[in-house]
């Protein structure tokens, strides 16, 4: 059996490695497994043509691959990789954990073979937005910023790249998501970073205690060496981290006395001197700013100066689908929020805005009740709701009598309907508070089509 305890010493070599899915990660890890001279199987039960075609490599590479079945080939493993998506309950989990199968995580997997220090950030929300700024932030003459981790770009592919063109300035700064940290064993980062806590994903991790005790595992291996910055503005964070023996880094956007401050609508700097105006800023809402604060205090934790942090946070134009301005047309600003799928996301894009708003809200409801809108609608510049799709109806009989509403069948009648209804001043917001996947692939398809009505009409007034 492989000792997973000692990470110096990992030689997988000969080992069986069975790697259970064939995502994105699956097939790093199986790449990465490989590439380290173990005799891998991969195991997907889906069909779908990506999977197919990521099989097809994977056999060309001398890989075993089965897809559509997790057959009993899959025990015979001195370990098993595993992707984010397979539950921790799943049966062939407990199967192999009868077995004695060792079970790590992907994330856990890539870091036994690289010796460059992680920044893994996690969080409820902010996580792309955090790990975005901070990849521009950490870019200097020292260090080299290397993204991954639920962004899209598997760690596996980046620590395979890593052993194959060694960089010795590498800095791993990995965007990490509860579901990765289920099967963690060593996995230890230099500087882990807590955006914020609330009670999102529930459903997988059944109890709020269940959910931060996940979110905590993350830091689980760190000691007093090591370094948290966390939202000291969040209670429940600071609460869960009270104890913890590393170094606590707090950041928040009330108090006086963190790394960076956050007063009289400026951002001072690590000397106490003012670095940047609020106003200069392109990313809105109170909370972008607690998000800036993280990648600040991370980053110069890594020792970049303030007058670079200040650069980025200056330069910085936001992450697509997350209040991203898409055009002003006839005085009117159009806005695209598609990456709001829940109503917390909902409600921080209302708090985000001074101006009068067109809100459009619709799509597959999560189960979420529109009613705790209520309030924020009553506190922001609401004046006008265009609802559609699926829930488009149950929309309206939950805040229509609260604010004007108008409900059509599907996003593009609401661009359209928008469009007629707003006057200059007004923005046209897209927070839809709901899935895509009513009438899109996904909540980027989404996006992106909405951004293209909104250009049409653009040219269409030229
Ligand atoms: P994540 O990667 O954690 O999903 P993103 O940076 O992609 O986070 O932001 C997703 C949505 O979460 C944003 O559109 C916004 O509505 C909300 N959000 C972002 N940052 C914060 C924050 N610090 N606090 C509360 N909500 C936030």
């Amino acid at each position: 059996m492989i000792d997973i305890y000692h990470k110096a010493n990992i030689n997988i070599k000969n080992k069986f490695i069975s790697v259970i899915g064939l995502g994105l990660s699956g097939s790093a890890a199986a790449k990465l497994a490989h590439f380290a001279g173990a005799k891998v199987y991969v195991s997907d039960p889906g069909t779908s043509l990506d999977l197919n075609m990521r099989a097809d490599e994977m056999l060309q590479m001398g890989i075993g691959v089965e897809t559509g079945i997790h057959s009993d080939r899959i025990y015979e493993a001195d370990l098993w990789v595993i992707s984010p998506g397979v539950p921790k309950d799943s049966d062939i989990i407990a199967k192999a954990q009868k077995n004695n199968i060792p079970i790590v995580s992907e994330i856990e997997f890539a870091s036994w073979f690289t010796e460059s220090p992680i920044i893994a950030v996690t969080g409820s929300n902010g996580k792309t937005t955090t790990v975005k700024m901070l990849i521009k932030m950490c870019q200097s003459e020292n260090i080299l910023g290397s993204l991954a981790g639920n962004v899209g770009i598997p760690f596996s592919s980046s620590v395979l790249q890593e052993m194959k063109c060694p960089e010795p300035k590498t800095v791993y700064i990995l965007e990490i998501s509860s579901f990765q940290m289920e099967f963690i064993e060593n996995f230890r980062p230099k500087i882990a970073v807590y955006t914020n806590i609330s009670p999102e994903h529930l459903n997988r991790h059944g109890t709020m205690d269940e959910y931060i005790a996940m979110k905590m595992r993350m830091v689980e291996n760190q000691t007093k060496t090591d370094f948290i910055v966390f939202n000291i503005d969040d209670p429940i964070i600071a609460m869960a981290l009270k104890d913890h023996p590393a170094i606590m880094v707090p950041f928040s956007i009330i108090r006086s006395d963190t790394t960076f401050r956050l007063q009289t609508n400026s951002i001072y700097g690590t000397n106490g001197s003012p670095l940047i105006s609020v106003k200069d800023i392109n990313l809105p809402g109170q909370h972008n700013l607690s998000n800036i604060l993280a990648a600040s205090t991370a980053a110069h934790l890594m020792g970049i100066p303030d007058q670079h942090i200040a650069e980025i946070m200056g330069s910085f134009p936001g992450v697509e689908h997350r209040l991203e301005y898409v055009s002003s047309i006839d005085g009117v600003q159009y806005i695209n929020d598609s990456k709001a799928t829940n109503l917390d996301a909902v409600m921080v894009a209302l708090e985000s805005f001074d101006q009068s708003l067109i809100l459009i809200l619709g799509g597959q409801n999560k189960g979420a009740d529109f009613r705790l809108l209520l309030p924020h609608i009553e506190e922001s510049h609401v004046r006008l709701i265009i609802s559609y799709g699926e829930s488009g109806g149950e929309i309206v009989t939950a805040i229509g009598d609260a604010v004007r509403s108008v409900q059509v069948t599907d996003l593009k009648s609401a661009v359209t309907s928008a469009q007629s209804l707003a006057i200059p001043g007004d923005v046209v917001l897209l927070s839809p508070g709901c899935a895509s996947f009513d009438q899109f692939e996904n909540f980027e398809a989404r996006g992106i089509q909405f951004k293209n009505w909104i250009y049409n009409l653009d040219k269409t007034n030229d």
